[in-house]
């Protein structure tokens, strides 16, 4: 059996948003666990993840809150209701953060300022250098810039009226930043990329990168 690697690379873990990417994102937020309706693949894509060895952590703006429109009561129970479903494919999310805050209130949690990502790599004792980051939005993009993450968005319908060349100019601006077409194509890409550095790690020859295509 080969050594682990595990001590050179740290905790695996990725940190996902919520509303449009485990998620349909609704434009009056969330507000009860009937309203909560999983991306197709996303959840699945989680469980692949959690098997390959990630811990999954979600981080998401919740200024339902801030707004009246849900309570924390409310709030957890939608989480609770996200865990069941995940369960059922087997997977898990080791916790969720969020902000709670409306906008004017000036918080320092809410994306894409970077306060909720230093939370998880403090509680979690990860560099965030280390960490993938996955977003829906351009905002989530940002804030993987600013916490220091590798950043990654996904095309989810959240994007909304960004067109094509905003989106590569957005993603221009990002360095290193990756666009997928899901959560499971972020998935699929992450476990690769892994896998790779561990057989380089071990010195043990893999296929050579065939470009991204072998990642389609
Ligand atoms: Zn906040």
């Amino acid at each position: 059996m080969p050594a682990r690697s595990d001590h050179s690379h740290g905790m695996k873990l990725v940190i996902l948003g919520r509303d449009g990417t485990l998620n349909r994102y609704r434009d009056d937020h969330v507000k009860s666990p009937e309203e909560l309706e999983p991306l197709p693949g996303a959840l699945e894509a989680v469980a692949r993840l959690n098997h390959a060895g990630w811990h999954t952590v979600m981080a998401t703006n919740q200024p339902g809150i801030g707004r009246g429109l849900l309570d924390m009561a409310g709030l957890n129970a939608v989480h609770l209701r996200l865990n069941q479903l995940l369960a059922e494919k087997g997977g898990r999310l080791d916790a969720a953060f969020f902000c709670p805050h409306a906008p004017e209130e000036n918080c320092s949690c809410r994306k894409p300022l970077p306060g909720l990502i230093e939370q998880i790599g403090e509680r979690f004792g990860v560099e965030l250098a280390q960490v993938h980051m996955v977003g829906a939005s351009v905002k989530d993009l940002q804030t993987a810039q600013a916490a220091g993450c590798i950043p990654h968005l996904l095309r989810s319908e959240r994007l909304g009226t960004v067109d094509e060349a905003q989106l590569q100019a957005a993603i221009a601006q990002v360095p290193g930043a990756r666009l997928h077409a899901d959560l499971a194509a972020f998935a699929e890409h992450v476990i690769q990329l892994d896998r790779r550095a561990r057989a380089d790690a071990r010195g043990t020859a893999l296929p050579p990168d065939t470009g991204p295509g072998d990642l389609a």
